[in-house]
């Protein structure tokens, strides 16, 4: 999986953990068995990110792993190389 797919899948999943925190909280009240369910299938998400992370959001370039700033990262904090077109970032480091 490319590294840009993987950023997308855990930001769904992140968004997924949410919608259903929410949907657990706002069903709470009724009884029914909802709320387990949406509480046990947030905690799959949340923790499906986590593995997401760990086994695909790796640098193409030089293979090690990026978690601080996923979301925003354009450059490999160990090599600066650009994620999507390889050129290395110029400047001190
Ligand atoms: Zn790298």
């Amino acid at each position: 999986m490319k590294f840009d797919r993987a950023k997308n899948l855990v930001k769904l999943l992140l968004a997924f953990c949410v919608v259903l925190c929410v949907i657990g909280i706002v069903t709470a009240e009724t009884g029914s068995m909802t709320p387990v369910y949406a509480s046990i299938a947030s905690f799959v998400c949340f923790v499906l990110s986590f593995v997401v992370v760990a086994v695909y959001c790796k640098c193409p370039y030089c293979g090690k792993r990026v978690y601080l700033g996923l979301f925003k990262a354009t450059h490999c904090p160990h090599c600066r190389r650009n994620f999507e077109t390889g050129v290395k970032k110029k400047g001190k480091r």
